[in-house]
């Protein structure tokens, strides 16, 4: 046995970081912490860009206005913006329908409606920043290989750097969607296939995009265009998610890049004019993925492990941060007051507290993609009439833009 350790991380994608950035700013001094991840952390490589992991890769992510604000708390906002492209308006549109709206930042008397950062430049800020602050002990690359209770707590057997075992008060279970220790902990998981794949890869085109996320609703699925910074050349780029039946995505995957700009710009039409270079392109595999359990006595799922959404709407990891910021809060009133850290009791106060965001940004997300995927008429006239509507209705588009913010839910949370 080589010791206990208060809190253990595992995982150090996204949320495994956020959580160890977050925890080491609230928690007590005297609260030992360790982050263990799989992949070595990269490096920024000699082409000046941070080398592969999984969770840091070639996707992009919309970070809503809730998340800018927890980075803010979190210190990693400043350096972080170098590498964002504000979303200043929303463009939705339907293939071949009429139904169509525009959401101004300027509208809402915000600077931004989200912010679009590259994966890898978001893992090098979080990385930095964990590094800087000396406090949470880092093994990586190290991986958890299993975790069974043990007391009040859990007993987690570790590879890697050194093999080891170690016991601890809490677990953090934010080794992702497909979580082997959630598996090895019996923790139950309810999986809705959407039988669809998100193609993704960065696009040159001849135009600028001029802040605009473009997110267009096809019959093979939603289509996002989200902006980006330049490239150093200074060519115009967005980020593009393009989500198509699995063989579809297959064939645009490998297909020659004339082809895919073709039937690209077929889908998406001339908003940026000429689509004119593709990028690397990846596909993923989309499922609904939920953890039926998230709290027991001294574990917690995190991240993509408890919920891993459709990307349509942008969400995973806004909702992730949140869930990240409410238990940081929630552990570090609790131990501060004596509480030992694995308590069920002030883990499941957590979920309670997180348990209405969770449920109404996981619906939004599964109803957005499946209401744009029907080609029922009376269903494609709905959508198109909720596209319309949005303009006519601007209490409607309000909410519906607070939302996707994640506004309304820092909102319900202050009232509440
Ligand atoms: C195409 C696409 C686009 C998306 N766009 C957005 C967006 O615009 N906005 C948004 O909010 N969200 C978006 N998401 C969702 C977002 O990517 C996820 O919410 C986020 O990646 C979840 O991070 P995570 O850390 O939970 O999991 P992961 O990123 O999967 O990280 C898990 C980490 O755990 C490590 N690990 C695994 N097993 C072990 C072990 N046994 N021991 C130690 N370490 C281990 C892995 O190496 C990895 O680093 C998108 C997702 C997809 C697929």
């Amino acid at each position: 046995m080589s010791g206990h350790r208060d809190i253990v991380i595992a995982g150090g994608g996204m949320v495994g970081i956020s959580l160890a950035l977050q925890l080491a700013r609230l928690m007590p001094d005297e609260t030992s912490i360790c982050l263990v991840e799989g992949f070595p952390f990269p490096k920024v490589s000699a082409d000046g860009r941070p080398e592969y992991h999984p969770s840091f890769d070639a996707r992009s992510t919309a970070l809503s206005y809730s998340t800018r604000l927890i980075y803010e708390q979190m210190q990693v906002w400043e350096d972080l913006q170098q590498w964002l492209c504000p979303i200043e308006s929303i463009h939705v549109s339907s293939r071949g329908r009429f139904g169509s709206t525009l959401m101004l930042a300027g509208d809402y008397g915000w600077p931004a409606l989200g912010y679009v950062v590259e994966n890898a430049w978001l893992g090098n800020t979080l990385i930095q920043a964990l590094y800087r602050q000396g406090r949470v002990e880092v093994r990586s690359p190290a991986r958890v290989v299993n975790a069974s209770p043990s007391g009040d707590g859990v007993r987690l057997r570790l590879e890697g750097d050194v093999e080891d075992e170690i016991e601890a008060s809490l677990l953090l279970v934010a080794d992702g969607a497909n979580s082997g220790l959630r598996d090895a902990l019996g923790v139950a998981v309810e999986e809705k296939p959407y039988r669809q794949h998100a193609l993704i890869a960065n696009i040159a085109t001849a135009q600028p995009h001029r802040g605009c996320a473009y997110e267009r609703f096809t019959d093979e699925g939603p289509l996002a265009l989200l902006p980006l910074l330049p490239a150093p050349g200074g060519e115009n780029r967005s980020a593009l998610v393009w989500t198509l039946p699995p063989e579809r995505a297959e064939h645009l995957q490998a297909c020659p890049e004339d082809e895919f700009l073709r039937e690209l710009q077929q889908r998406y039409g001339y908003r940026l004019g000429r689509l004119q270079q593709v990028g690397d392109r990846h596909s993923y595999p989309l499922a609904l993925v939920q953890s039926a359990e998230q709290v027991r006595q001294g574990v917690v799922v995190m991240g993509n492990a408890a919920h891993a959404l459709h990307p349509v709407a942008g969400q995973g990891y806004n909702l992730a941060l949140r869930d990240v910021a409410e238990l940081a809060a929630v552990l570090s009133e609790g131990v501060a007051a004596g509480v030992a850290p694995g308590d069920l009791a002030m883990l499941q106060r957590y979920q309670k507290r997180q348990l209405p965001d969770q449920e109404r940004t996981i619906g939004f997300s599964d109803r957005v993609p499946s209401l744009f995927m029907h080609s029922d008429p009376v269903l494609g006239l709905a959508r198109d009439m909720a596209l319309a509507g949005l303009d006519i209705l601007p209490p409607l588009k309000r909410e519906f833009v607070r939302y996707a913010a994640g506004v309304a839910e820092l909102g319900e949370r202050a009232s509440g």
